[in-house]
């Protein structure tokens, strides 16, 4: 009970919603911009939903910049591509919401791990100008191209991957279908669910692994490479999806359990993350509404972090979204009621000896999803 108790006063100590309004500026004339930061904030991390009003200016793209006064470090974005150097952020609007007119408003969001304070940014820029500034002619040039990159990227390459086991961006990949160290295929049938190397959609680079996975069990796809099952597992991979998690039963991570021969699997079920144990259907958080609500759904468009750490020996596993841990989709070896109290029913030391990601749904659920930046190894790789 203590580890449940320690993760709902945690969520407890979230900080009210704040908001920063930058709207000043000359008096003679509208503002080029004003921006709404609206913070939600734990110990060490955050989200941001922001807000763009644009002035007068008409815009076919926009770049908002600012810089944060602490350590903030964007961990994910949606509905933007964000990228940070330093205290440096620029989010950069996506081919479907640059449009932006007179007046008009925009929202993307953003999650983020924060130390000490995380005083919101006060120094907005809309392409160059400073939000507080009188918005420029109509008739001016545009202070950033209006072409789109012919890839959706978020944030820098992956650090702390090289001394993983496996740590794979799939840049050189040259065919059509993941190969190398990966292999694809599907257990017992197939269908129509295909696997492909994607130059369209990339978290890193240029290149992704594209899933397209149909409804019903048979139009599964996976793509997938042996991994050491002894000693403490990690694994980080970046996954978008298209589709919200359903509300039936799918997997997009499976690994094989050399003890008992079948499939440790994550995934979701009632729209938020799951584990499931496909030797007893036994699933983390358990089903109950009072599980579910420690897990989370997966957002959809935009690149999520998705990690794990699975202790064979000790029986153990915890799970990472974004780099925040779910409190729902840990199991800590002391039986928690709505959490792992199902999955140590019985002794659990899995020793997994591979690593498959694809799609497969228990019912009609079909979902188009990438995979880029994977890694595997026996210490934390983080996002
Ligand atoms: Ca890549």
């Amino acid at each position: 009970m203590h580890r449940l108790a320690g993760a709902l006063a945690g969520l407890c100590l979230a900080a009210a919603a704040t908001t920063a309004v930058v709207a000043a500026g000359p008096a003679t004339a509208a503002p080029a911009c004003s921006v709404a930061y609206r913070v939600n904030q734990w110990q060490t991390g955050y989200t941001a939903d922001i807000t763009l009003t644009n002035g007068a200016t008409p815009l076919t793209s926009w770049t908002l910049a600012w810089h944060y006064g602490g350590n903030q470090t964007v961990t994910s974005a949606w509905n933007a591509t964000v990228r940070q150097s330093g205290t440096a952020v620029t989010a950069e609007s996506l081919p479907y919401n640059g449009t932006l007119p007179a007046g008009g408003s925009v929202s993307f969001g953003l999650q983020g791990t924060y130390s000490g304070t995380n005083a919101e940014p006060t120094d907005f820029t809309l392409n160059g100008v400073s939000c507080g500034d009188p918005a420029p002619p109509t008739s001016a040039t545009p202070t950033t191209p209006i072409t789109q990159p012919t890839t959706t990227t978020s944030g820098p390459p992956p650090a702390g991957c090289a001394n993983a086991a496996i740590c794979d961006d799939f840049e050189q990949q040259t065919g059509s279908t993941p190969g190398g160290r990966w292999t694809v295929g599907a257990a017992n049938c197939t269908g129509t669910g295909t696997v492909a190397v994607d130059g369209t959609v990339a978290h890193s680079g240029s290149r992704s692994v594209k899933v397209a996975g149909g409804g019903g069990y048979c139009n599964h796809a996976f793509f997938g490479t042996s991994v050491s099952g002894s000693g403490v597992l990690y694994g980080r991979f970046w996954v978008r999806h298209t589709t919200p998690l359903p509300a039936g039963h799918v997997t997009f991570l499976a690994m094989r359990d050399s003890t008992d021969g079948r499939d440790l699997r994550a995934g979701g079920q009632n729209r938020a993350l799951q584990w499931n144990r496909e030797s007893d259907d036994a699933t983390l958080p358990a089903q109950s509404p009072a599980g579910v609500a420690q897990s989370v759904p997966l957002p959809t468009g935009t690149w999520s972090c998705f990690e794990f750490q699975l202790d064979g020996a000790g029986g153990k596993l915890r799970t990472w979204l974004g780099s925040a841990e779910v409190p729902g989709l840990v199991v800590d070896g002391v039986p928690t009621p709505d959490i792992d109290q199902q999955w140590l029913a019985r002794a659990w030391h899995p020793s997994v000896t591979d690593l498959r990601l694809g799609w497969e749904s228990y019912g009609g659920d079909a979902d188009t999803l990438w995979f880029d930046d994977v890694a595997v190894g026996t210490s934390r790789i983080g996002c």
